[in-house]
């Protein structure tokens, strides 16, 4: 039943924003503890703190309530949560509002993050950045960033912690030596998070851009299926099948013949074991596996050492480097570019 009444203030999404991204806004700004915000717009924090259901897909009732006490319009917010790319990126179990594991490269685990998008949104988290296909940011031409700078956790495996204030662009995982029921936040500026940056018209940026085209349309009438139109999902599973030919049968070193030497060195940099942290959860690497390389961008200091350095998933990442660049060279490629096959 709908018994939430209109927030006093309102915020408004912005452009291809993640729904707890935005609630999260709406708690900052009104000063309220992200729960109390949760229960005033009609979800549970007792259901829903803790689990990612509401950012996997909103039910009738929660659409409704979030409508009236926000204002904002009911066909918005389902863009808002990852059933906007149900049957196109994810795949979604019914009835559970879970994703199913087995779709490829479906999602990661928590989100990914361009930190110049970060800043100059003031934190705001793009729903793309949860698919396992979104790699780079093709507003600044960067990797995404997989952890955070400072405590090398992944951000928002979670929704966030219900009693405190949320504070946008920061992290709110525990410190890395914090204990108790209330643990104190590592609280970590993540726009200050090292990415590699490339130009524009680089393959894995242009390749982003080509993934981003196929996750936009319900059917890929480019490239090698002009003649053929395929729906995205299956472009999407050719794509990861000729990803796993070219790792099955090529050598590193073939690789290195057609993977760009800066995107390479980024990849083996991010590869590298490296010193074992207790902590949070790091990252696997996928579609991206960003974080470290020769081209990072610190604002801060350098904090390349820091990021990334997934231990597992090493083949899986160069699995999907390999497709993002096959990608690339099939589909729509500059032909001043190295070609692939
Ligand atoms: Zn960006
Ligand atoms: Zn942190």
């Amino acid at each position: 039943m709908n018994t939430v009444r209109t927030l006093p203030i309102r915020v408004v999404p912005v452009d291809g924003e993640a729904i707890e991204s935005w609630l999260e806004a709406i708690a900052h700004r009104t000063h309220t503890a992200f729960g109390d915000l949760l229960t005033a717009v009609g979800l549970s924090p007792y259901n829903g703190m803790g689990t990612t259901a509401w950012i996997v897909c909103l039910n009738p009732d929660e659409v409704a309530t979030i409508s009236t006490a926000t204002g904002i319009k009911p066909d918005v917010l389902e863009t808002m949560t990852l059933q906007h790319y149900s049957g196109r990126a994810v795949r979604i179990k019914p009835d559970a509002r879970m994703l199913s594991r087995a779709f490829p490269w479906g999602r990661g685990r928590g989100s990914r993050f361009c930190p110049a998008c970060l800043e100059t949104t003031g934190g705001r988290w793009q729903l793309r950045w949860r698919l396992g296909w979104t790699f780079a940011c093709t507003i600044h031409n960067c990797l995404l960033a997989d952890a955070c700078p400072h405590c090398g956790a992944v951000q928002r495996r979670r929704t966030h912690i219900g009693d405190i204030i949320p504070q946008p662009g920061r992290c709110s995982h525990p410190a890395p030596d914090a204990t108790g029921r209330s643990p104190t936040r590592c609280g970590a500026d993540l726009t200050t998070a090292a990415v590699a940056v490339f130009d524009s018209d680089h393959p894995v940026i242009h390749a982003q851009r080509v993934v981003n085209t196929v996750l936009d349309r319900d059917t890929v009438t480019f490239g090698v299926y002009q003649t053929v139109p395929q729906p995205g999902l299956n472009v999407l599973a050719d794509i990861r099948a000729v990803a796993g030919r070219a790792l099955a049968y090529a050598t590193p070193q073939d690789l290195e013949t057609v993977i760009p030497q800066d995107l390479l060195g980024v990849y083996r940099a991010t590869a590298e074991p490296s010193d074992s942290r207790s902590g949070p959860a790091r990252t696997d690497t996928k579609p991206g596996g960003t974080g470290t390389g020769r081209d990072c961008r610190g604002r801060s200091g350098s904090r390349c050492e820091r990021l990334g350095s997934p231990r597992r998933g090493v083949r899986r990442g160069y699995a999907a480097l390999a497709g993002d660049l096959l990608t690339g060279a099939r589909i729509g490629r500059p032909r001043n570019e190295h070609r692939v096959g």
